[in-house]
């Protein structure tokens, strides 16, 4: 059939400039020793930052929600398939954001993606200007995209271009949207200086805190808690997915904003409700976060960042200056980034190539991700790999 082979020649196109994309498949849990495809490894890449996503804690409470409300929820939100648990998780993450957002309320969307769409169609139409910083997640892009706005991006960081451009807006809507801890990078958006832009110029903030949120702040707020910012005009995006080992994400901002969004947020609006279940576990993921052992494992992740940097010695290939858990050891050429996936795999360790387009061309690199689950030991021994096949090519 002729549509099919069309797809093939393009599918081979991919395999030729080493693009095409495989899964791998994973029998265990979610930790730094997993079991892929039969085989034992060392994991490098999930987004499970405070290794909480097979914490014995979370997945009782996720049985227990399962007891307590069923499995499915039924029907979406706006209809019947808001329960408790879903309200609870929304109160308990408002007042927790609360030191940070004035008249704070938060509403959960079942993924990130989901939510980050949500929020920029209902907030911007035709008539509004976005500005996009320009290593945006993908989901931003796309809300932004969907929203029909007219929208501007400005490059990696450029708050003299971003002024520019807002001086210039006459747009009535005005939105400032930006990762917060860029995810292929780990570097840190300057929010401070972002936000006092978009209050001189009476625009709103957009935060997509995904690597940030349980991971920065003394308690674990985030970047806002990083920053000490508190605002009005900051409408603060958090993943659950993450660093809170379940999954979905909330929107957290200034109560009428929630309405709004509860009105025109489409993604919200016309979906299933995800499992009350998650929603029952995300209070209890919630409950560590915010304690003693979440800030014990914010610790200990910095110390693993540290030690990770002090035991590389790269030569050509370049780690960026990141201070999160995501770090970046950019290679170059996708061959190349291709082939020390593959070399490290065959050592053990799982370590993702990230490839163009999800990173400019000429900067394909690997992207190690530490988790506080991970050992002194086993961050020493990928160290120390990288360090020899370096040398080797
Ligand atoms: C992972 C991620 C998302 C999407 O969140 P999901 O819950 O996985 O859909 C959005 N933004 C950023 C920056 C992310 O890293």
């Amino acid at each position: 059939m002729e549509l099919i082979e069309a797809l093939d020649r393009e599918l081979r196109r991919l395999d030729e400039q080493s693009l095409r994309r495989r899964r791998r498949t994973a029998d265990t849990p979610c930790a730094p020793r997993v079991q892929v495809d039969g085989r034992a490894m060392l994991a490098f890449c999930s987004n499970d930052y405070l290794g909480l996503a097979a914490h014995p804690r979370l997945v009782e409470a996720l049985r227990e929600g399962a007891t307590r409300y069923g499995v499915g929820s039924g029907g979406s939100h706006l209809i019947s398939g808001h329960s408790r648990a879903h309200e609870l998780l929304e109160e308990r993450l408002a007042a927790f954001l609360a030191p940070n957002l004035e008249a704070a309320r938060a509403m959960y969307f079942s993924t990130g993606y989901m939510a980050n769409v949500g929020v920029l169609t209902a907030l911007a139409d035709r008539d509004a200007d976005i500005f996009s910083e320009s290593l945006n997640h993908a989901s931003l892009i796309d809300g932004a995209r969907m929203s029909r706005a007219n929208v501007k991006v400005y490059p990696h960081a450029d708050l003299r271009l971003l002024e520019d451009g807002l001086a210039a807006s006459t747009a009535k809507t005005k939105l400032v949207v930006t990762d917060s801890v860029f995810s292929m990078d780990g570097d840190l958006a300057p929010l401070p200086d972002l936000l006092a832009l978009c209050e001189r110029h009476g625009a709103w903030l957009v935060v997509d805190d995904a690597h940030g949120f349980g991971v920065l702040g003394t308690h674990g707020r985030g970047a806002l808690e990083h920053f000490g910012l508190r605002s009005p005009y900051l409408i603060y995006i958090g993943t659950l997915g993450k660093a809170a080992g379940v999954g979905g994400a909330f929107v957290a901002a200034h109560a009428t904003v929630i309405d709004w969004l509860l009105q025109r947020a489409r993604p919200y609006i016309y979906t299933t409700a995800s499992a009350p279940a998650l929603a029952h576990a995300l209070l209890a993921s919630l409950d560590l976060i915010d304690g003693e052992e979440g800030r014990m494992r914010r610790m200990r992740l910095q110390a693993l960042r540290a030690q990770f940097h002090n035991s590389l010695a790269l030569r050509r290939w370049k780690l960026l200056p990141s201070h999160t858990a995501i770090q970046p050891v950019v290679i170059g050429p996708n061959d190349e980034a291709l082939k020390a996936a593959a070399a490290l795999h065959e050592q053990g360790f799982w370590v993702p190539a990230i490839r163009p387009p999800t990173v400019p061309v000429g900067t394909a690199r690997l992207r190690v991700t530490l988790s506080a689950a991970h050992t002194a030991e086993e961050v020493t021994q990928l160290a120390e790999a990288l360090n020899r096949l370096e040398r080797m090519n």
